[in-house]
């Protein structure tokens, strides 16, 4: 694997210290940790699957090379871990009077728990992670449910994160399947970050691109290898993660690695598909289905020449905010996220008059903006081929939503982050409607569904 890459975003990362990655590197766990700890003592938090599977070789390996550990802590093996508030709060207790630094061994509820309970105690931790399953690992912020919301709460990335691929390479294979499906997100999530750029919403930041789209062809090329056990495919998924995870690090924000079709995602985890499930429907494999989705709508999107948009009839046709809010509750009627939902809405609406400022840049730069999604972009079917070969879901039934539901996340998936994405793009433009309606048509790329 290309270390310059790593060390390069290490440089420009907040948190996160050190990346240890490659087949057999368990081994160095000791020195790994000493590296970033110095003499302070350890304790492997694990649960009862990740336990066996690298958390007692990690325990063992930092004591024999003479390091104090405490017992360790270990979540139950099932039910399936939750990254819930109150296991936070269990293992904040667990850990209050222990005096050592935390060793997280597992995927991303573990992760997620661990970082959260570490930053409450106020201590740094190290990350051994056992699945390529997403990119958090070296994110900031940890997915929590709280009082039934699912939320991003505030807390650092591990100081160090050390990736076996002989542990990941082991791990169930929807994980993998999962994590490679939220890699090849950044292909149209990048579409959308140049969107932003083009309009001058949202500026690219260069060095944090790179970090992203940098290594993303040449990490997603292999998906049958890497749904087949390929070390060397794995080695690569691992690094693209990471990678990602290190430039939100960098950018203090997810838009590097998180565009409309984590929207989609989102949407569905607000409504709780899947979540019954055991295991529950992981976040990439959303994630994936969200990527065929908006690369397909990308598609329709090119097909036009926004050059001759008639930016008139676009103003005279754009609603006042009172209509647009009025709308937002209509299809977001759940309490508490009806709220949110108005309130992201709310801070992404332009007046009639900005609007047509920004519509009349789209047209002036339809031409190069055209050129640089179609570099960008890869074809919603290829999305698809490439997922399945991956072993991850390619339909709606796949996880369980039906088509009219499905169909809706186009216009509702909109409502619910500020962040401008295609889906702001078209509607502003007054295409999504018909953009959709071609989509679903008996001859569109869904019509089948
Ligand atoms: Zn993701």
């Amino acid at each position: 694997m290309s270390e310059g890459g790593i060390s390069e975003a290490l440089r420009s990362a907040s948190d996160t210290e050190a990346v240890v990655i490659g087949a057999g590197v368990l081994d160095r766990v000791a020195d790994v940790f000493a590296d970033a700890f110095g003499e302070r003592a350890a304790v492997v938090v694990a649960d009862g699957h990740t336990w066996d599977v690298a958390g007692s070789a990690v325990h063992d390996r930092l004591a024999s090379a003479g390091r104090e550990v405490r017992d360790p802590y270990r979540f139950p093996a099932s039910p399936t871990l939750y990254a819930d508030y109150d296991n936070i709060q269990t293992l904040i207790d667990a850990l209050r009077d222990v005096d050592a630094t935390p060793v997280a061994v597992g995927s991303g509820t573990l992760n997620d728990i661990v970082k959260r309970a570490a930053h409450e105690l106020e201590r740094p931790y190290l990350c051994v992670a056992t699945a390529a399953s997403m990119d958090g690992y070296t994110a900031f912020g940890a997915a929590i449910t709280k009082e039934g919301y699912k939320q991003t709460m505030t807390c650092p990335a591990p100081r160090a994160v050390l990736a076996d691929v002989d542990v990941l390479t082991g791990a169930p294979a929807p994980m993998t399947s999962a994590g490679y499906a939220d890699l090849l997100a950044k292909i149209p999530a990048g579409a959308d970050w140049i969107v932003a750029d083009v309009l001058e919403i949202e500026p690219i930041d260069r060095a944090v691109w790179d970090l992203v789209q940098g290594p993303l062809r040449s990490a997603t090329a292999h998906p049958a290898e890497l749904h087949a056990g390929d070390a060397e495919a794995m080695d690569a998924l691992i690094e693209g993660l990471v990678m990602s995870g290190l430039a939100m690090q960098a950018a203090s924000s997810s838009r590097p690695a998180s565009g409309a079709e984590h929207q989609f995602s989102h949407l569905w985890e607000m409504e709780h598909l899947g979540q019954d499930d055991d295991p529950p429907l992981s976040h990439g494999f959303k994630v994936g289905l969200g990527s065929i989705a908006t690369s397909a709508l990308y598609e329709r999107v090119l097909a036009r020449d926004l050059a001759a948009l008639d930016v008139d009839a676009a103003v005279a046709s754009w609603p006042s905010w009172d209509e647009v809010e009025q709308g937002v509750r209509a299809e977001h009627t759940e309490p508490g996220l009806d709220e949110a939902a108005v309130e992201e809405t709310k801070a992404k609406y332009v007046s009639a008059d900005e609007l047509r400022e920004r519509l009349t840049l789209l047209t002036e730069r339809w031409p190069d903006l055209r050129e640089r999604l179609s570099e960008q972009l890869l074809p919603a079917a290829e999305i698809r081929d490439r997922l399945a070969a991956a072993g991850a879901p390619t339909s709606p039934a796949d996880i369980g939503l039906d088509a009219a539901a499905f169909r809706a996340t186009y216009l509702r998936a909109q409502m619910i982050r500020r962040r401008f994405t295609i889906l702001d793009l078209t509607n502003q433009a007054g295409i999504l409607d018909e953009c959709v309606d071609e989509l679903f048509a008996p001859d569109g790329f869904w019509g089948r569904v």
